[in-house]
């Protein structure tokens, strides 16, 4: 039988301190992302889904009224890969040129994002995706993902208060400005854009 396992952290549970800990990693991680593969492995067996990539099983239950829950935990699963896949503890690659270009400047692309992260009304992910030509900054709500409306992530926040409630209690914005001031993986994002 095919099961979709627990993806591995890029790096210790204690890496990305003082900026996200090593408490919340744990269960973020730990906990929450490994009940979303528990679930979703006992949704899709014995089903069509079942030996289905990860991607397709989202595109295909994305249309599918009768699959809501499992298109909900495997796109918990892709949105959280794609969330601690997008962080590294002192990261140093410079933000590459492509944002700078569409956005104006390193500044301006934060404040979008932070604006985007913080206006968004409970629980969701902002990230940065091409649509088509363009990048741009969305919000998605819930499990919701870009690769179910045919936009590419580039980057993501994961703003569930999952996410950042045990460190930063209600000020999101002092995790959104960690996240982006500290912890974004810039090798990550440009590979992302390459087409
Ligand atoms: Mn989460």
């Amino acid at each position: 039988m095919f099961t979709l396992s627990q993806f591995p952290l890029p790096w210790a549970t204690d890496a990305l301190a003082p900026y996200i800990s090593q408490d919340t990693i744990e269960t973020h991680h730990g906990k929450h992302v490994a009940t979303y593969i528990k679930n979703l492995n006992d949704l899709i067996m014995g089903t069509e889904y079942e030996s289905v990539a990860l991607d397709e099983i989202i595109k295909k239950s994305a249309t599918d009224k009768n699959a809501q829950k499992i298109f909900n935990n495997a796109a918990q699963v892709y949105n959280h890969n794609f969330f601690f896949s997008g962080m590294c503890p002192k990261c140093t690659a410079q933000i590459p040129t492509e944002i700078l270009e569409a956005f104006g400047s390193v500044d301006n692309f934060k404040e979008q994002f932070k604006s985007s992260a913080s206006s968004l009304f409970g629980s969701g992910y902002t990230w940065l995706v091409r649509d088509g030509d363009s990048l741009k900054i969305i919000n998605t709500a819930n499990a919701d993902t870009p690769i179910a409306h045919n936009m590419k992530p580039i980057l993501t926040i994961d703003v569930w208060e999952h996410s950042y409630y045990l460190d930063y209690k209600n000020r999101r914005g002092d995790f959104i400005d960690a996240f982006l001031d500290n912890l974004v993986n810039w090798n990550f994002v440009a590979e992302n854009l390459k087409y």
